[in-house]
């Protein structure tokens, strides 16, 4: 007997009286018997002396007295298997119900608009409960207890399907109608809880390459959504962790490797050894796949390019109207939009490359003063806002490439919807050191209208201390590989060996700096890097000339830059300029169309490869030379396979940068070694530091809950950002 109710802050409160006997085993049966998707981070039992005053069990009203105390706020969570189930029995009352939810599962974040998590403040509050829902939702003993998404057929969300002119179509089933469509060949537009998704078949080839004209994603990868686990064995290897991660209740996108035998379309992931799969995560998506064949469907988030994920229904039917062919929709609001989150099982670690659904924003703890509330806003790729509030760091969902007013606007409504959903109010905000980042004028703008003062941090820095800040680490030697970081002395950074303790950072080594001829266009055209590193090769001139039409303006562009190689060009120190390079050299990427294309071109042509150069690395005091190996690479073309080069170079980058990270943390006395940055996303190149530094008998870190790339750098700045306060 007794009572439980919400704080607010995602705490519960439970008082019970009975005998100590039954209060001890109810202590103990709520730690051992809790739902799965419940996290206890902390239990407090006090016990004073009995009333009697209780004759049932009850849920009270929640109490907002703590909502502004360091809330947690709820991720989404993926359809749990009893309401799989229940889907899919035909004397439930909720049999094909597409938007069936529990207690422990539904949309949660997408949906809230403001704390203590009870419906009214969610999107669900415009559909009033049916008598059977409420009646459920009062009972202690169903499992829809005090559930807030409880929705059936008949009091729920309902779902339509639309030609792309607005023209509602009449059907009895219009899920699996949509997936007929999508098997026939069509593009819809299907919306989902965090936003729309675009969806087509894998099996053909047309409506992938239409969708790509008008995504203008000329060859960026394209997520699929498998049926089930054996549906996706059909195409791509699975590994028993890898199992875990998609079938675990965030459901994320797996990068799983393509099977050699892969029947797939080739236009999902082109040029590449993995393609990012999950699994359905909401009654919807299990429909879809029911009156078909498919074994997957395309889902990728439905965004104009270098904007957010379209939310709104009138939006959606504004700008994707020549896009698809049909839209499948519901009529529930989304209130935060959100994209898919993305992990790939890396050396041993799960690595998120993508920290948004069913991960966003539950925190991420921390050790910093606890009385500090900071925020940092990340730099210009991929960028998410942080908040950090009583030892727990809140990122915000993903946001993008902050290229448009669009993706700024997106920034500022999550940030301050995060603001509100925790009740802090910031008294520092971290920012890119970047004079001239998007990010970095929204920092100022901060810094005025609410009176924070601004911390700039160093891109590499920030990642570093964010690897440290997640493994609870004081000092470290980290090496932080990426494409861009404007550096401590205005110049190009990107390959940095970075000494990081509680006085700061030190730069202590970094890759031999390469001309980026035409400044950013070397970073669009891999050509033009090989064309700098190799200014001195007398064969460069013919070897270019032979690829003529990889340059937009052929003989002119490439007499062009001959010239422009002479004079002084923009350096950097770019691990990421370097892998371009190899992958210029090697035929694989002449172009890039996506953030990391060439080099992740390089990483699947390496699978399988040796190290057949052994080139020993070349360090000259802080730093390490590349010019020798890309040089190597080029003699060779021809005479050794493309696998082997490639292979070779990247064996190489990992090797110097572990043996320069040990001289430096040798004459330190140092015993860790952490690797971040985009670059630690390489499989090869994590591993092989991983082996390099761990037999001189050194720790070595990745990250584990925050992103290596641009995704985490908010993390990072926060964290620093926080330690001045
Ligand atoms: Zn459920
Ligand atoms: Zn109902």
């Amino acid at each position: 007997m007794g009572f439980v109710r919400n704080l607010g802050d995602a705490g519960v409160e439970v008082v019970v009286e009975g005998t100590s006997e039954a209060i001890s085993r109810f202590v103990k049966q709520l730690q051992t018997e809790r739902p799965p998707t419940c996290t206890i981070h902390q239990v407090d039992v006090t016990h004073p002396p009995g009333t009697g005053e209780f004759k049932e069990f009850r849920i009270l009203k929640s109490d907002d007295s703590r909502v502004h105390a360091g809330s947690v706020i709820p991720p989404d969570i993926a359809i749990c298997g009893n309401c799989l189930r229940e889907l899919r029995d035909k004397r439930d009352r909720r049999h094909d119900y597409f938007f069936i939810t529990c207690t422990d599962c539904g949309p949660r974040y997408t949906i809230i608009d403001a704390l203590p998590y009870d419906r009214p403040r969610t999107t669900m509050r415009d559909f009033e409960m049916c008598d059977e829902c409420s009646r459920e939702y009062k009972d202690p003993s169903d499992r829809r207890f005090h559930a807030q998404t409880v929705a059936c057929a008949v009091c729920g969300p309902s779902v339509t399907l639309v030609t792309h002119d607005g023209r509602r179509i009449d059907s009895t089933d219009p899920i699996r109608e949509a997936g007929r469509l999508l098997e026939r060949g069509h593009i819809l537009a299907i919306k989902g809880n965090g936003g729309y998704h675009l969806a087509s078949s894998t099996l053909l080839t047309e409506p992938i390459v239409r969708l790509r004209k008008t995504k203008f994603r000329v060859q960026k990868p394209l997520a699929v959504m498998a049926r089930d686990l054996e549906a996706t064995r059909s195409f791509a290897e699975v590994t028993p962790a890898e199992v875990e991660l998609m079938t675990s209740y965030v459901k994320p996108i797996v990068l799983l490797r393509k099977r050699a035998e892969f029947d797939l379309s080739e236009q999902i992931a082109p040029g590449l050894h993995n393609i990012g799969v999950m699994l359905p995560y909401t009654g919807l998506h299990n429909m879809l796949f029911d009156e078909t064949n498919e074994r997957a469907f395309v889902m990728t988030s439905a965004n104009p390019p270098n904007e957010p994920i379209i939310k709104d229904d009138e939006e959606a039917f504004v700008r994707l109207r020549d896009v698809v062919d049909y839209f499948l929709v519901h009529n529930r609001r989304v209130a935060q939009r959100c994209d898919d989150s993305v992990v790939r099982w890396l050396d041993g670690t799960a690595t998120l490359l993508r920290r948004s659904r069913g991960y966003a924003p539950a925190p991420i703890s921390v050790a910093v003063p606890k009385d500090t509330c900071t925020l940092a806003v990340g730099g210009e790729l991929n960028v998410t806002s942080c908040l950090v509030y009583q030892g727990r760091a809140y990122m915000t969902q993903h946001i993008g490439d902050m290229e448009t007013l669009q993706t700024l606007q997106f920034q500022k409504e999550a940030t301050r919807h995060l603001l509100t959903l925790t009740g802090c109010r910031p008294d520092v905000v971290g920012r890119d050191l970047h004079p001239l980042f998007n990010t970095t004028k929204y920092a100022q703008e901060l810094a005025q209208e609410s009176n924070m003062r601004v911390v700039p941090v160093q891109h590499h820095y920030a990642h570093v201390a964010g690897l440290m800040a997640e493994h609870n680490i004081d000092e470290m030697v980290g090496i932080c590989c990426d494409g861009y970081g404007y550096g401590n002395d205005g110049s190009a950074w990107g390959g940095e060996m970075i000494l990081a303790d509680h006085n700061g950072h030190k730069r202590v080594g970094h890759l031999e700096p390469q001309p980026m001829i035409g400044g950013d266009l070397a970073t669009k055209y891999p050509l033009r890097m090989v064309a700098g590193i190799l200014r001195d090769q007398s064969e460069l001139a013919n070897w270019l000339g032979e690829r003529e039409q990889h340059f937009r303006h052929g003989k002119e562009e490439i007499s062009m830059i001959l010239k422009q190689m002479r004079s002084a060009q923009t350096m950097t120190t770019s691990c990421g300029r370097v892998l371009d390079a190899i992958s210029g050299i090697l035929g694989l990427c002449h172009e890039r169309t996506y953030e990391g294309e060439p080099a992740m071109k390089l990483e699947s042509a390496a699978l399988g490869g040796n190290d057949v150069l052994k080139l020993e690395p070349v360090l000259d005091g802080e730093v390490i030379e590349t010019t020798p190996m890309v040089r190597e690479v080029f003699a060779s073309i021809g005479r050794l396979s493309t696998r082997d080069l490639a292979y070779s170079a990247q064996s190489y980058m990992a090797r110097s940068l572990g043996k320069s990270a040990i001289a430096v943390a040798n004459e330190l006395r140092l015993k860790t070694i952490g690797f971040t940055g985009g670059v630690a996303c390489n499989e090869a190149i994590a591993h092989i530091l991983r082996v390099t530094v761990e037999s001189e008998g050194f720790s070595f870190f990745l990250h584990k809950s925050v992103p290596p790339g641009d995704g985490g750098l908010s993390f990072g700045q926060a964290v620093v950002a926080a330690k001045t306060a």
